[in-house]
Parts: structure tokens; sequence; C-alpha cells
């Protein structure tokens, strides 16, 4: 059979590149943590209301590795878990920090500190950075008695974010609907005063579709704040109907990223129900990636 000019032509072009899979949430926890919670529990409240069940799985960096694998993500966003006591935030840092430089860029390491104490976070924000974290979070205002309504103290946390360069990631909740043991206090009205000491020049990503926020970026003097604002798909599943993904898309195009919230679902079960949304093929491809490799989270 003889090809016309133009089926060759196109059998000899390459496909159009894909950008990587990017999952831009997911948690670590040493192997002592992940297997004897019992202790941590009693030395971190919201560690104990979150992970009580013991159903409720906790991961090492191996673990998410394999998952990875079987999944086809090519780069997770690991951060551990938002502990309030510094030498935990400080062991689980290492821990995420040595499984980044094992997995050659695949794994972009993420640091927790508790925001509330200036000093503590000013240092260990400054050594991970040297170790090579990308960015802080994913924080936990209430689990880390940071009280955003404190705007001196907000505003200070800003900037050291913003002077290292750094990228801060945060955990949401909405402000009504049904309960859950993550849910807090961090609305979109209580992220205010955090935009606005953030003045548009951190970028921030909050997990969970942002709480709702995004709705009210239609405010032009919210826009203003949130041009450097992205949201993450994390646990949407247990929130939201799946039309929830064209909605944010067309709500901050450019700005949405996948995010699981692994080990809480599998990677490979949140990639399918984000193909599955009804996304046209560009916006999945920047959702699954696009957005987050832009944002500064790809393989360097
Ligand atoms: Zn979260």
């Amino acid at each position: 059979m003889r090809h016309s000019p133009d089926t060759d032509a196109r059998l000899e072009r390459p496909p159009p590149a894909r950008p990587p899979i990017i999952d831009a949430h997911t948690h670590v926890v040493p192997a002592d943590v992940a297997n004897a919670r019992g202790r941590r529990r009693q030395a971190d409240l919201w560690f104990r209301r979150l992970y009580r069940d013991d159903r409720r799985t906790l991961a090492t960096a191996d673990d998410l590795r394999r998952g990875m694998r079987r999944s086809g993500v090519q780069v997770s966003v690991a951060f551990g878990f938002a502990w309030r006591d510094p030498g935990m935030c400080r062991a689980n840092n290492d821990y995420v920090l040595d499984a980044a430089r094992a997995a050659g860029g695949r794994i972009v390491p993420f640091c927790v500190a508790p925001p509330g104490d200036l000093d503590f976070a000013a240092a260990e924000l400054q050594r991970c950075r040297a170790l090579g974290a990308v960015g802080v979070g994913e924080l936990f205002p209430d689990g880390q008695g940071w009280n955003l309504a404190d705007r001196s103290g907000v505003t200070a946390f800003v900037n050291l974010v913003r002077d290292l360069g750094l990228i801060l990631s945060l955990h949401t909740s909405e402000p009504l609907g049904h309960a859950y043991p993550g849910k807090d206090g961090t609305t979109p009205a209580a992220l205010w005063p955090l935009l606005e000491a953030a003045e548009g020049a951190v970028p921030i990503i909050l997990a969970h579709w942002g709480g709702g926020l995004a709705f009210y970026e239609l405010m032009p003097e919210v826009h203003q704040l949130t041009r450097n604002v992205f949201y993450d798909s994390s646990a949407s599943h247990l929130l939201y109907r799946p039309g929830i993904y064209r909605q944010m898309q067309a709500l901050a195009p450019g700005r949405v990223l996948f995010g699981s919230d692994y080990p809480l679902v599998r990677q490979s079960r949140a990639l399918r129900l984000a193909r599955s949304a009804g996304l046209p093929d560009d916006a999945l491809a920047d959702l699954l990636g696009g957005n987050a490799a832009r944002a500064g989270l790809g393989v360097p």
C-alpha cells in the first residue's frame, strides 16, 4: 500500500511532547512513624485525630516510589506530616530530603515547620533550602497552632518564604459541608491575611482545591492577589463531584495542579479520576504536569 505524502509526513512527525505527570501532593514518613504511630499520637493532637484509625495508611518513601512506578507518575512533590513539634518536623524533613536525593529528581522535597515558631522556622527553612528543599508545606494552620489572623506573624513568615525562594503549600478547608477528620478553620476568609501579606510575590499552593477561594477570584481585587496561587486536587473524590475539575479549570486556568494526597488515595486511582473528569486534552495535560512544571515543580 502506498502512503500519500500527507500520511508519510504524519507518520514521520514525532508525537507532541507531553509534560511529565507530576503529583503535587504526597506525604511520606520514616518507617518508625509508619509502623509505630502510637507514640506520635500521644505527642501530636492533630496526628492523633487524623491517624486514630489504624486503617488510615501512612507511607514511606519506598512505598511512594512503588506507587509512582505502578501509576506512571513521574515526579512527586513529597512532604512529611505538618507536626507541631519542631524536633518531629526536623526528623521528617531529613527523611524527605534523603528520599529526594535517592530518587534523583523524581521526588521534589518540601519541608515542614510550625510557622508560628518564627525562630525555629527561619533556621529550619534555611537549613532545608540548603539541602535542596523546593518548598515548605503542606502546612496545617490549625494542627500547628498557626494563627492566620496574626498579621505581623503571618507577614514575617511569608517574607521568610519569599526571601528563600520557596513555594508554600497549605492545607485548606471548606467553610461548610460535611465534617471529616482533617477539616479545620483554614477557609477562604481565614486565608485572606496570608494572601494580603504575600502580595502575589510568593507561589502558594492551596491544597484540596483551596476550600472554595477560586470562586472569589471573579472579584478583581481577589484575583489581583491570587495570580500566584495554585490549587491542587488532593482528596478531591472525598469532597466534590467530578465536575470540580472543569469548574476549577475555568476559574483558575494555568493554576490547577494534579495532587493525590497519597497515601490517602493511591496515585493510580487519583489519576483515573482526573482523567475521567472530561477535561479537554490540553487542559488535562496542564493539570497533570504542565502547570506544575511551569510552577517549578518539575525535574530540574
Ligand atoms: Zn491537606
